[in-house]
């Protein structure tokens, strides 16, 4: 089993970490906290989200930037085209580019009215994801991450649909794709064959949302399609006032998660650390990972 075998024994395990830029100072100081304690863990890199239409266009760069310079880690700005034009899309993209940052996660974004309401495209902007993706790859040479949806995007009316979009968005340029948290391994597994089927070889690399907060997470994975089992909901059951039960009940469920996908031969792990350490740092031992001086 490969959740049995040692760090040298797995030497192609990959792993990276997911945070948003922080809003205010308290913040700002448990953003850093976090990312001091993982980037030990040396990951091949981490992220930092843009807010809903961009709202957070500075910090992302700003917090990009800056990780890459205090840490040495590679870093990578997430990247929405939702309302806004190609001209302003091009002109961020270029200032991730002077700002010597060559990894973007490629998105289209929700509409301001929320996650699954109907997009319209700006008028003069890029019509979706994939159309970004080539606009990216005309601007310069990037590292290309983009979303795949295990239990399907909301708005993909089919499962044809939503392969054939991931595999537009593969084949325009974009060397992976990250995955929307899901809490059944099998989803994931039947979306990599599906995506296999159609002709995707790129990775398919699993987004792992440890719960720090099942009422949070669950409500979130209400609005973006991501189901939560009734298994699930039982282990929390009851835990809202019990926070070291709770994160006890998380670690366990997120090892458990891991373990079983380590052993279906998964190399690549996307960890979302809502900007907290303790649970990515103990799934990240888990895979094996531990602080490198
Ligand atoms: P797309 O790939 O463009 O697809 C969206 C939907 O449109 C799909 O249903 C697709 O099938 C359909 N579609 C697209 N093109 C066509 C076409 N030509 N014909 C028919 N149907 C089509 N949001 C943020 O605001 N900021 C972030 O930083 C952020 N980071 C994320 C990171 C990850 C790893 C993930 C999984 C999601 C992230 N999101 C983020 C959320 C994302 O913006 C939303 O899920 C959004 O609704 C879809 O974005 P997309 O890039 O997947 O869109």
């Amino acid at each position: 089993r490969a959740s049995r075998q040692t760090a040298d024994q797995r030497p192609e395990l990959q792993i990276s970490f997911e945070f948003f830029p922080p809003k205010n100072d308290a913040m700002e100081e448990r953003f850093w906290d976090s990312v001091h304690k993982l980037a030990p863990l040396k990951p091949r890199f981490v992220s930092v989200t843009y807010g809903a239409g961009g709202t957070t266009r500075e910090r992302t760069l700003r917090m990009v930037s800056s990780i890459k310079k205090d840490t040495g880690v590679d870093a990578a700005a997430h990247l929405t085209c939702v309302g806004a034009s190609r001209d302003e899309v091009d002109a961020v993209v270029r200032g991730y580019q002077a700002a010597g940052i060559n990894r973007i996660v490629a998105l289209r974004g929700d509409p301001p009215e929320g996650v699954g309401q109907p997009f319209t495209p700006h008028p003069e902007g890029y019509q979706n994801a994939a159309d970004l993706v080539a606009g990216i790859r005309r601007i310069g040479d990037f590292d290309i991450s983009v979303a795949a949806y295990p239990e399907k995007h909301p708005q993909s009316e089919s499962w044809d649909v939503e392969i054939d979009n991931l595999k537009r968005k593969l084949d325009g340029g974009a060397d992976r794709a990250i995955t929307q948290m899901f809490f059944s391994n099998g989803d994931y597994l039947r979306y990599l064959e599906r995506a296999r089927a159609a002709g995707i070889t790129a990775p398919i690399v699993p987004g792992i949302q440890p719960i720090h907060s099942f009422k949070q997470i669950s409500s979130f994975a209400g609005r973006c399609g991501t189901s939560i089992p009734a298994w699930l909901a039982e282990r929390f059951d009851g835990l809202d006032d019990e926070p070291e039960t709770h994160a006890l009940v998380a670690s366990a469920v997120a090892a458990e998660q891991v373990t079983e996908l380590l052993d279906e031969g998964v190399t690549e792990f996307h960890i979302y650390t809502h900007n907290r350490s303790p649970l990515a740092l103990a799934l990240a031992r888990i895979l094996g990972r531990r602080p490198v001086a």
